[in-house]
């Protein structure tokens, strides 16, 4: 491995470093939806999103090298995330690597500037896991097809203007060969949205039902089929992107800030607990270095990723189960005028319960590192359509 920086590598960081202190909205800054969007159309313009994307497609060309120094100084300006992060992480480079010129003429730019946001649509009632045998039916009509069925834990479906939906176009063969990816107008006939209610008060994620909704065979990414390809190598990037974006540095200063201000620095099983996730911590923080310098190599396994998803969502848990515990009884208030830090951790806590399921449940990471990494049997449960 690898930890240098070249000259002109050190210099990139110190031109974006500048730039985010004179560009990162305030902490008390407004994070609605158009905040948001301004503030992704903000780095576009600056060349940050999309960094490392060809230029032909609105990308600025950077190195792999150059887009993991720009991450970590959105990390530590802690700069707001970027509104349309899921088709930055997988619909835009699954459009890439495979849509015809005039799909990614048409779909790229408007990603890149949140002008256009995407949801995902491969989880069905009876499908999360085991997401080849997804039910939702698309159906061959002249030029269109039409597509019937349910998708649910749609995040962003309620705002989203297209979705990256995944359907069957075949029910012959092994479940997995008969899938297929479409790009799907939210506007179309026959779309409705149901919001879900979370634990945490939001309600960010949905139900799809779609009735004999027509989408252009225009819209089919890849080839009839190759569905379940497209989803897998998405997932590959989801899985990388989830991983990438927890940010343990901050945590650990409202970790310590919470003890202090409980008057718990002192206490020896909270100051053994903060090491414990200081040392776990850094061991992430290596990982994702040695990753990153065996891309930069080409040697890198991409199921990797699955064990950086794993490790990172398990210790965000971590973290917000020991800020609950150093707070005590009053952790529990969220919305309430004694709620401790304003109910912050109450809501992370909630949140981070969510994040050892969604881009796949622990377990299934736990399968792929054993089976693609380790290189250890199938388990006699899993069949070949597992995410
Ligand atoms: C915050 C959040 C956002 C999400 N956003 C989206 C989205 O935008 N689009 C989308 O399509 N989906 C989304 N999801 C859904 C998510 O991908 C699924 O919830 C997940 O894949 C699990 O599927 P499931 O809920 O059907 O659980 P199931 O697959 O029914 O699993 C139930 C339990 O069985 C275990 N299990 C299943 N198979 C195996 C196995 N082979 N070996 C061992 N254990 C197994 C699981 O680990 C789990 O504990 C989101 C979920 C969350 C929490």
């Amino acid at each position: 491995m690898d930890l240098s920086y070249s000259p002109d590598e050190e210099a990139f960081r110190a031109r974006v470093r500048a730039w985010l202190a004179a560009n990162v909205p305030a902490p008390t800054a407004r994070q609605d939806l158009e905040a948001l969007r301004a503030w992704q159309r903000t780095l576009h313009a600056a060349g940050f999103v999309g960094a490392s994307w060809p230029k032909e497609y609105g990308g600025a060309g950077l190195s792999d090298m150059e887009q993991a120094i720009l991450n970590e100084e959105l990390a530590r300006a802690r700069a707001p995330g970027v509104l349309n992060a899921m088709a930055i992480w997988w619909v835009g480079p699954a459009v890439m690597r495979y849509g015809t010129d005039e799909q990614k003429r048409r779909f790229i730019p408007p990603i890149l500037t949140a002008d256009e946001i995407w949801a995902t649509g491969y989880s069905e009632p009876t499908s999360g896991s085991d997401m080849a045998a997804a039910r939702t039916r698309a159906v061959r009509d002249g030029d269109h097809y039409v597509v019937s069925g349910q998708k649910i834990w749609t995040t962003l479906a309620h705002i989203a203007d297209w979705f990256f939906v995944l359907v069957r176009t075949s029910t012959e063969g092994p479940k997995w060969a008969g899938l297929s990816l479409l790009l799907m107008d939210m506007r179309s006939p026959g779309i409705e949205v149901r919001p879900i209610r979370q634990i945490d008060g939001g309600a960010e994620f949905n139900e799809v039902f779609m009735t004999d909704v027509r989408v252009p065979v225009a819209n089919l990414l890849g080839q009839e089929g190759q569905g379940w390809e497209v989803v897998s190598s998405a997932l590959i990037n989801e899985r990388t992107g989830i991983a990438g974006s927890i940010r343990f540095d901050q945590a650990l200063d409202w970790i310590a800030t919470t003890a202090r201000a409980q008057g718990k620095t002192k206490d020896p099983c909270v100051r053994q607990r903060i090491a414990e996730l200081v040392t776990k911590a850094a061991i992430v923080r290596y990982s994702g270095m040695r990753s990153l310098s065996d891309s930069l190599h080409g040697r890198m396994n991409p199921h990797l990723s699955a064990a950086m998803k794993l490790t990172s969502t398990s210790l965000t848990q971590e973290f917000s189960e020991t800020a609950m515990e150093v707070l005590g009884p009053y952790a529990a208030l969220m919305d309430d005028p004694r709620a401790p830090s304003s109910g912050r951790w109450a809501k992370q806590y909630l949140g981070d319960r969510s994040m050892t399921i969604a881009g796949g449940t622990s377990e299934v990471q736990r399968n792929i590192v054993a089976q693609r990494i380790l290189g250890l049997p199938r388990d006699r449960g899993t069949t070949a359509g597992k995410r």
